[in-house]
């Protein structure tokens, strides 16, 4: 699977059909407007198909087979290893069709072939297996009451989710979300970006291959200002994750508050820091998580380091070392599987990162590499771009760029620099290197984010909940054993006993 060629991947693109139309109900639809919008490869700006605009019937429409689907109870009140089989034939039905859904994907979205192998290859199926055997697995508790009465505390589906997605890593994003929602036994309504609908689109199909029943997943390809809207304000969807910007997360809270309180889960992004303490040894290894922490997935990532805080006496080395990295990222073909960095998402998105260089340039840090579009060749390219003499108030180490950018911010002492973290309403992730355990737990308890990663740049994985303090998100947490309370609520069942 790993072996194909650039030749081999266009062969694969110009083979593909793609799903157009939202599922909804068990069946592809046109949506009841029958609008459609272009769904464009940011590669090349070609158009790659027309999508079904859904709006607020459509959304109606698809919370009405949900509902239908969770009282009619096939799938919710379905004995968990029931649920666990349809769930490792989805992830093996993933796997098999990997090849065909990665390259989909980076034509939808401009990723490299080799992360969109990555995640469609490996993580994603991995969370329906993980989710999938983890809901067997999953008790509820006795409480401690006196032998007049046995109290069972039991946890059950919360009912229809709602599901809005981000466009940065969007099958994985399903998978994070779906793989909870569908163990839990909730049924959903889906809404991936409007950049990138077509892999969640295809996913419907292989779940009812896998054996999901009709109406459990229901896929609404749209805008925000429609679809996502009419998610959001639904009476009858029970909760909502949405992982995405801010501003749109604001409004998720708003929604509930004006129709029926729905729980919202939120993943808001940040804007992270990357700490290197003086004892670090600024080697490699450290070198290249340094560049992918800022520009993994051309830095289109909620935990970008983009805020890279190096002690004033080691900055000229570092510079140095991150520079010659960074020259030698080859940025080009998404299906070249040597590329390591795509074009941005869209033209509006490459224009809002340029637009934050620009304002860089503005305030005062100095451009060593980048700084701007590629100008020999289509597509939603950014060069990256490596700045130095940030200073932490600028635009640039305040707002989220979400583009191949990196800043240094030199400091002189190791609590400046921490305070400097700290000075962010966001929260989301952090990575510090050092060789001294202390200084490494002080900075860990220290930062006030979900996740802090030591001495590498990691996410962690499947098994860690993932999420923001502050304003990067609320209490919710993706992935671990968190993720699938989101999808259950708690029911308290009190027999009483006379005999006792
Ligand atoms: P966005 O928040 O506007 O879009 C994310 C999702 O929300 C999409 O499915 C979109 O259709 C939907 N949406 C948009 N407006 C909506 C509305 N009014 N009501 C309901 N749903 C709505 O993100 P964007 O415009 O695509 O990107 C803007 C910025 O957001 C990025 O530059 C980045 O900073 C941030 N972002 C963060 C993440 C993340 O992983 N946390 C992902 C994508 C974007």
């Amino acid at each position: 699977m790993l072996n194909e060629t650039t030749t081999d991947y266009r062969a694969i693109a110009a083979s593909l059909s793609f799903p157009v139309d939202a599922y909804i109900g068990g069946r592809y639809q046109p949506a009841k407007s029958g609008k459609r919008f272009d769904n464009v490869n940011p590669a090349t700006d070609e158009v790659l198909c027309a999508v079904a605009s859904c709006d607020a019937d459509d959304v109606d429409a698809a919370a009405a087979a949900a509902r239908k689907a969770f009282d009619a109870g096939e799938w919710s009140r379905a004995a968990p290893e029931t649920r666990k089989e349809v769930l490792l034939r989805l992830a093996g039905l993933v796997r098999e069709h990997a090849v065909e859904l990665a390259v989909m994907e980076s034509l939808d979205s401009g990723k490299t072939i080799t992360d969109c192998l990555h995640e469609i290859g490996n993580e994603v199926p991995n969370f329906f297996q993980w989710y999938g055997e983890l809901i067997d697995k999953s008790f509820g508790k006795v409480a401690p009451t006196g032998e007049n009465a046995l109290a069972l505390i039991v946890k059950e589906p919360i009912g229809v989710a709602g599901i809005v997605l981000p466009w940065n890593f969007p099958l994985l994003m399903a998978a994070w979300k779906l793989a909870p929602a569908l163990a839990a036994g909730c049924s959903v309504v889906l809404k991936p970006a409007e950049q990138t609908p077509l892999t969640a689109l295809r996913l419907a199909a292989l779940a009812a291959e896998a054996g999901l029943p009709d109406g459990v997943l229901n896929v609404v390809p749209g805008f925000g200002e429609t679809a996502g809207q009419a998610i959001g304000l639904h009476g009858d969807i029970d909760v909502v994750s949405f992982t995405g910007s801010t501003e749109v997360g604001r409004l998720f809270l708003r929604y509930s508050s004006d129709s029926n309180l729905k729980p919202v889960g939120l993943e808001l992004g940040g804007k992270s820091p990357f700490i290197v303490l003086d004892d670090a040894r600024i080697d490699d290894h450290l070198v290249s998580s340094a560049v992918s922490a800022a520009m993994w997935n051309g830095g289109q990532n909620c935990s970008a380091n983009m805020r890279q805080f190096i002690p004033q006496s080691r900055k000229e080395e570092y510079l140095d070392r991150v520079l010659a990295r960074i020259r030698a990222l080859k940025v080009g073909d998404p299906l070249d599987p040597s590329t390591e960095m795509g074009p941005m998402v869209s033209r509006e998105h490459q224009e809002r990162v340029l637009g934050y260089i620009e304002a860089g340039i503005r305030e005062g840090a100095s451009v060593l590499t980048g700084g701007g579009p590629f100008d020999d060749r289509p597509g939603r390219y950014v060069k990256p771009t490596l700045f130095d003499s940030v200073r932490h108030q600028m635009t640039i180490a305040r707002e989220e760029i979400f583009g191949p950018v990196l800043g240094v911010i030199a400091y002189s002492d190791p609590e400046e620099a921490l305070q400097m973290a700290l000075d962010t309403s966001y929260g989301l992730h952090a990575t510090v290197f050092t060789q001294d355990i202390d200084r490494a737990l002080h900075f860990a308890r220290r930062l006030a984010c979900g996740t802090v990663a030591i001495n590498a740049f990691t996410e962690g994985d499947i098994k860690t909940p993932f999420g923001g303090y502050r304003q990067s998100g609320s209490l919710a947490r993706d992935n671990g054993t968190e993720a699938l309370q989101q999808y259950l609520q708690t029911k308290t069942i009190w027999i009483a006993s006379r005999q006792a």
